[in-house]
């Protein structure tokens, strides 16, 4: 549960815009293509189950969550479309079957294992295969292929909903021959699984990025993820994304210093001028990377920006605010419209997805 504390800082999601960005992908994919929401690491930092309570309302097919327990509370939310859990552990198999969750079986033994307990509990489980073509994080090899074929006639407890693969750089043209190339062993392994198959699970390949540069590859779902919360990967969709979320804080206290004085701890902030500091509620413990440090990352106040002076402290993080004309208890934007996640990210070498999945639960979410 979030804590509701009130302490200044609070990250807004504007459930039109996830609305808007919702039905934009809509426009994006054929009209059967079904449309999987990732909702894991708490829907991007946004409130899993507040934005999963939105999707079921927008009628979303499928979401996907990565551990069992994020499944479990959805569930426990009233969330009723079917969630594929990415990571399932094997302690987990009993919650997996107790709140109807879709586990994703990534090796021989894992398949072995569930089979084992679905065969013991006398159950039925949905499951689905991830075929690892070059992403080489979970997922079946090519050299698999035979064994799980066998695997999947003698074990009919384990249904197979779909079979998937993940792209490893969807997003970089650099990588284009070789996303092209995870197609094709896609497709081969699909190819030989389902012919040995009396059904038809569904496909699924694309990730955001996949969805705006590989429209022609979207098989029968795709996997929504950033894009969703307002953020464009490709630059493709800019123009039609909506950011959703706007973390935002006041200004606590302004002080005048002069030139040559310091700021905060290591007294890493130097004053180059006479001029003026804001101190704002917000800092890392909040999410709020301690890499912004000084001049790395800058805060809109009033429309106009300031950056941070000194190095961000747990709570509380400085900004040079001279000749801004601010004044005590002013809202500060950290991210939102005006201020673009990829830019912030990519200033402190990271990218938007870490940037929102770290604003820490101490944070207020709003939503309107
Ligand atoms: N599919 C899988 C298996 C993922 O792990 C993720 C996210 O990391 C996605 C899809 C969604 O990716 P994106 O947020 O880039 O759309």
């Amino acid at each position: 549960r979030l804590q509701q504390r009130i302490h200044g800082t609070t990250l807004e999601i504007n459930l039109n815009a996830l609305t808007h960005n919702y039905n934009f992908y809509k426009t994006r994919v054929n009209p059967k293509t079904k449309i999987m929401v990732m909702v894991k690491a708490f829907a991007y930092g946004g409130g899993a189950s507040e934005i999963a309570n939105h999707l079921q309302q927008l009628k979303a097919d499928y979401l996907a969550v990565a551990y069992t327990d994020e499944g479990v509370a959805l569930r426990e939310e009233g969330i009723r479309l079917p969630i594929m859990v990415l990571n399932p552990v094997q302690e987990s198999f009993i919650h997996l079957k107790e709140h109807h969750l879709e586990p994703v079986v990534y090796s021989p033994e894992f398949f072995k294992e569930l089979a084992k307990y679905c065969e013991s509990q006398q159950t039925q489980m949905k499951v689905h295969l991830d075929l690892d073509t070059g992403m080489h994080r979970l997922g079946f090899e090519e050299s698999h292929v035979d064994e799980l074929i066998g695997l999947i006639k003698t074990n009919p407890q384990l249904e197979i909903a779909s079979l998937y693969t993940h792209l490893a750089g969807a997003d970089e043209s650099e990588h284009e021959d070789y996303t092209r190339e995870q197609f094709q062993a896609f497709d081969q392994m699909c190819g030989k699984i389902m012919g040995n198959l009396n059904y038809s699970p569904i496909r699924h390949a694309l990730n955001s990025a996949g969805i705006a540069k590989y429209p022609e590859h979207q098989y029968d779902m795709v996997r929504l993820g950033i894009g969703l919360y307002g953020v464009e990967v490709t630059g493709k969709y800019d123009q039609h994304l909506k950011p959703i979320s706007t973390l935002k804080t006041t200004i606590s206290q302004i002080k005048n210093l002069k030139k040559g004085q310091t700021i905060g701890y290591s007294r890493k902030g130097v004053m180059q001028e006479d001029g003026q500091i804001a101190t704002i509620a917000l800092g890392y413990a909040d999410g709020y990377d301690r890499r912004f440090s000084n001049g790395k990352g800058f805060v809109l106040i009033n429309g106009k920006k300031a950056p941070v002076i000194g190095n961000v402290c747990m709570d509380m993080t400085m900004i040079d605010v001279s000749g801004l004309n601010v004044k005590e208890g002013d809202e500060v934007i950290i991210y939102g419209p005006g201020i673009s996640l990829k830019e912030l990210a990519e200033r402190i070498g990271t990218i938007p997805y870490e940037l929102l999945t770290n604003i820490s639960s101490r944070v207020k979410r709003v939503y309107y």
